[in-house]
């Protein structure tokens, strides 16, 4: 029988996780993923749609066969530097597949949505920590283009009457503790995925990009929430949304800054393993410092990111990928 969820994105990294987390409790979610990033193998908790997004027709009638009341919607082009190189492609994908989405949401009877949205809306913030209200100015494609949806979907929903939650992600990071998934983009930008592969002798070295950044040990500080908080602060605001209905937009992080640097260590603590670092000079649009404030996710859904000290992030992103120091010392 239908659980009446759907997962968009299911076989990418978070929308994957988020499916295990709704098999666990025994609501296994409709996947709809065109595999552009995602893995087949990934969705193990529900059915695959193979649609793109972007397919109103066949997306309407997969939502209408599925009864689907629920949407959460991470299928997304989510690159910011790719964004910067080609930010048509980014609009077509990310704006037009949510407009695509929502039509066939209204036109399925869908009853509340939640928007993977991004800390790239706010741009280079004026102050630190970042709350709900700081002003949003992205400086990319990428950071724009979940901005507009943002905004499509207050004015879509509002009409509708549709519930909804925009959640503002910042760095995820990290993997099931089960092991059962891991992080996996192609290529790989994000940070922690990266150092943990310049630990193995035919990993690329490690880019760290400015050294001379007004922060504590000159390198940049960013907020990585554990995938698996990130995902339980989507439930607890679906739970919210069925209880209360209306609207929520909140930040999900850690509330903590890491800087590249502290990364760098704590993965050579709990790999053995040393971490080969090429130094590069700034990035463009790098701000220094990205911390969330959470204390509304807190207030409101009673959220806490228990997982999300960096040793117990990088000690699971470690795990899915076999490099932990006990499985080394195994295998020397
Ligand atoms: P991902 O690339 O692993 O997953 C995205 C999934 O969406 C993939 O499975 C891909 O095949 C699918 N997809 C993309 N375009 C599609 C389309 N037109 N039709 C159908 N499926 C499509 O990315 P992720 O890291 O899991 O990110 C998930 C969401 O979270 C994205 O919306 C991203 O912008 C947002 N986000 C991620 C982070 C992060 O740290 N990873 C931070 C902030 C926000």
């Amino acid at each position: 029988a239908s659980t009446g969820i759907c997962v968009t994105g299911g076989a990418g990294y978070i929308g994957s996780h988020a499916c295990y987390a709704l098999g666990v409790e025994g609501r296994p979610p409709l996947v709809v993923d065109n595999l552009v990033t995602g893995h087949r193998a990934a969705v193990r908790w529900g059915p695959l749609a193979h649609i793109d997004l972007r397919d109103t027709t066949q997306l309407t009638h997969a939502l209408w066969q599925h009864k689907t009341r629920t949407v959460l919607h991470f299928a997304a082009s989510a690159y910011v530097g790719d964004s910067m190189q080609d930010p048509i492609s980014y609009y077509d994908n990310n704006v037009c597949g949510m407009i695509s989405l929502l039509q066939a949401c209204l036109a399925a009877g869908v009853r509340h949505f939640i928007l993977s949205s991004s800390c790239a809306t706010y741009g280079i913030p004026q102050t630190i920590p970042i709350t709900e209200t700081t002003s949003q100015r992205p400086i990319s494609p990428y950071g724009q283009s979940k901005l507009i949806c943002e905004n499509i979907l207050r004015d879509a929903a509002g009409q509708a009457g549709m519930d909804f939650a925009i959640l503002r992600y910042f760095n995820a990071a990290g993997a099931d503790p089960s092991g059962a998934l891991c992080e996996e983009h192609s290529p790989e930008t994000h940070l922690i995925p990266r150092a943990l592969a310049a630990t193995c002798p035919q990993g690329e070295p490690l880019a760290l990009f400015g050294t001379d950044y007004d922060t504590a040990d000159g390198t940049c500080v960013r907020d990585y929430i554990h995938v698996s908080d990130l995902v339980r602060g989507h439930l607890m605001a679906l739970a919210h949304l069925e209880k209360f209905g209306g609207s929520l937009v909140l930040n999900l992080g850690s509330g903590r800054g890491v800087s590249n640097m502290q990364i760098i260590q704590v993965v050579e603590e709990v790999t053995g393993a040393e971490v080969k670092v090429r130094k590069a000079p700034r990035r463009q649009g790098d701000p220094p410092s990205l911390i969330a404030d959470i204390n509304q996710a807190r207030e409101i859904l009673g959220f806490e990111p228990n997982h999300s000290d960096i040793h117990t992030i990088i000690a699971d992103a470690a795990r899915s990928f076999g490099l932990l120091k006990v499985q080394n010392a195994k295998s020397a």
